[in-house]
């Protein structure tokens, strides 16, 4: 496959103008650091089958971004990406917002060791990459409700998710979950995890991705309780038994 660099920015450059999200050559650049990167460990590692360049572009770094011309995030913020994968959305938002503190939770072992080489090459601050479960971490003092924002993406049903999710928020926190077309029904399932949790649906945004045909949605979750510490239940339940 031929990887051209200016056609590569070009075409980031394009996206990111149509979402209206102001950028620098520098973001641009580290992007195209961390495509170069990913196509290098994807051969190892297999982490993704999305590899061509536009590909990459739309369904992963515009399909990252695209949430931040739909909400004002403050500044100097917490933020949890559960099931990061190879970094989408977490570490592609922490290039835009630079000022906010990054943790990236996944429990794959080479896709955390990925991303903490990918941050070592990009010289980043204010990130760091950790393997281990949501449902493990949610259990430490310093993960547990510590944090202002929870994103994720692609990761479990939103009944899953919720369960993952709310206890590391603190109480007026605020999860971003990324979904697809069916998010209606997910909503409609989570209504007890919802409840148990102590959070509810602030709303439910439909978002456009530049190039991209596939319905894409962001729900927005508050917290507004302290999370009982029953939850989340051990490692696997969460999934087995949805609440
Ligand atoms: N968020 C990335 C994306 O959108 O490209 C990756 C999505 S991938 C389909 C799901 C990821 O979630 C995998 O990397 C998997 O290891 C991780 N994962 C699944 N369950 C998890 C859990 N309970 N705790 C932490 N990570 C989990």
């Amino acid at each position: 496959m031929e990887i051209n660099k200016q056609k590569f920015i070009q075409k980031l450059k394009e996206g990111i103008e149509v979402l209206n999200i102001s950028y620098s050559s520098e973001q641009l650049e580290q992007l195209w650091e961390y495509y170069l990167f990913f196509l290098e460990e994807n051969k190892k590692y297999n982490m993704s089958t999305i590899t061509e360049p536009e590909e990459v572009i739309k369904k992963h770094f515009l399909d990252s971004l695209v949430i931040l011309n739909q909400v004002d995030f403050e500044d100097r913020k917490r933020w949890l990406d559960i099931g990061t994968g190879a970094g989408f959305p977490g570490m592609v938002l922490k290039l835009f917002l630079p000022g906010d503190s990054f943790y990236l939770l996944d429990s794959s072992a080479k896709k955390v060791n990925f991303l903490n080489q990918l941050i070592y090459k990009l010289g980043l601050k204010g990130i760091d990459a950790t393997h281990g479960r949501a449902e493990d971490l949610a259990k430490l003092e310093e993960w547990r409700g510590s944090f202002d924002y929870v994103c994720s993406r692609a990761v479990a049903s939103l009944n899953v998710l919720l369960e993952y999710a709310v206890p590391f928020l603190k109480v007026g926190g605020l999860a971003y979950f990324y979904k697809g077309p069916e998010y209606q029904a997910e909503i409609t399932e989570a209504r007890s995890a919802l409840e148990t949790l102590g959070a509810e649906i602030k709303e439910s945004i439909e978002l456009d991705v530049p190039g991209l045909e596939a319905e894409r949605y962001l729900i927005i979750v508050e917290k507004n309780d302290p999370t009982d510490n029953k939850y989340p239940r051990r490692a696997g339940i969460p999934k087995k038994r949805p609440l």
